[in-house]
């Protein structure tokens, strides 16, 4: 008797074991998209806004194609893939205070370099990293944690970022990942991508320090079709370089254009067998902004509200739907947290400062 209680037990143990083995997630991307207001993500098109920037806005082509009466309808015509196929089949997103779920971070600057750092690291570091200037990171970050970890050569690990402040942000040992950010070229056999790498630089923004998005969209897209990276940050940065130079009707056409990125990148995670049923996914940004017409642009420790982001997860692993709702505040620093127990890993090896993996994806 006593015999057979012990192996049922065992048994018990064995399967238990087996399931957690039986995790389905082996890679994970992070998408972001620089200092993209909860405002639009959440409710579309604000027509305060938009209208403290163009008394005409109404004869607009981004008001005729992304108005509509309701915040759920005006976010829908905005980001169609996004909030339609992505967060109704596949995943969930945290920070519409509307219905009480808050994303923030930790760190008190809101501006981007420390947000990204705090994103990639776990960590904030005020002290240290308090301008976008700042030279190599200091910290390792959880790219670097998951080289290690899975045993990852150089382009299995990647970084394509349109801000070049990333060659400094997402590591501290700079060469031993790709990181292809700003306007380095970007090699390759296809035809098409090698015009696209050289054309980059002829086509130039209204802004120093970071390409069209379009350029880190079609290199990152690119790259994983060849070498299919486990690992990899895809950063965007048009959201907050439009926003700045207060071009309302530009950010929403650059939020309408990035869910056309993200429904490409979802086409090849769910069709290539090197993704497909096994990668994580989390999108995101580095900073809030301003609330009212008079500081929407903007953002910085100074101004209201910067603090509040917004986040999404899909991940074939975890069963949560829609929007969050009543939940208890998220943080940036998860991040890397989770990116790793999406892939049963502790990254609290690296950095036990770290913020903890966000337990609510994990709840039975
Ligand atoms: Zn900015």
């Amino acid at each position: 008797m006593q015999r057979s209680i012990v192996a049922v037990f065992l048994a018990i143990c064995a399967a238990a074991g087996s399931l957690y083995a039986q995790q389905r997630t082996r890679n994970v991307i992070l998408i972001t998209l620089d200092g993209a207001r909860t405002q639009e993500i959440f409710g579309g098109l604000d027509q305060e806004i938009f209208a403290s920037t163009n008394k005409n806005y109404q004869k607009t082509w981004a008001y005729k194609r992304f108005w509509a009466e309701t915040p759920k309808d005006r976010r829908e015509k905005l980001m169609p893939f996004f909030w339609k196929t992505m967060l109704v089949s596949q995943g969930s997103i945290a920070g519409n205070r509307e219905l009480h779920s808050s994303v923030q971070t930790t760190n008190q600057l809101f501006f981007s370099y420390p947000g990204y750092s705090e994103m990639l690291t776990g960590e904030a570091h005020d002290d240290v990293i308090k301008s976008n200037s700042h030279p190599q990171n200091p910290y390792p970050s959880v790219l670097d944690f998951l080289q290690k970890k899975l045993k990852l050569n150089k382009d299995q690990v990647a970084d394509f970022s349109s801000w070049d402040a990333f060659e400094r942000i997402s590591t501290n040992n700079p060469g031993s990942f790709l990181i292809n950010a700003g306007f380095m070229p970007y090699e390759s056999s296809d035809r098409e991508i090698a015009a696209l790498s050289r054309a980059q630089s002829a086509t130039l923004p209204a802004w120093n320090g970071a390409r069209f998005d379009y350029y880190t969209f079609r290199f990152a897209l690119s790259h994983m079709r060849q070498h299919h990276p486990r690992v990899i940050h895809i950063g965007f940065d048009e959201s907050d370089d439009w926003a700045h130079e207060k071009n309302y009707e530009r950010v929403l056409q650059t939020l309408n254009m990035t869910d056309r990125f993200l429904k490409e990148i979802l086409d090849l995670v769910q069709n290539d067998p090197a993704y497909k049923g096994k990668t994580a996914i989390i999108i995101t940004t580095d900073h809030g902004r301003g609330k009212t017409a008079n500081d929407w642009h903007d953002h910085g420790a100074d101004v209201a509200e910067a603090q509040n982001i917004w986040m999404a997860f899909f991940s074939p692993d975890v069963k949560l739907r829609g929007e969050w709702k009543d939940a208890r505040t998220i943080y940036l620093n998860q991040v890397p947290a989770t990116l790793c127990r999406y892939l049963n890993l502790d990254y609290s090896e690296q950095n036990p400062k770290a913020g903890k993996p966000i337990e609510q994806l994990f709840a039975e």
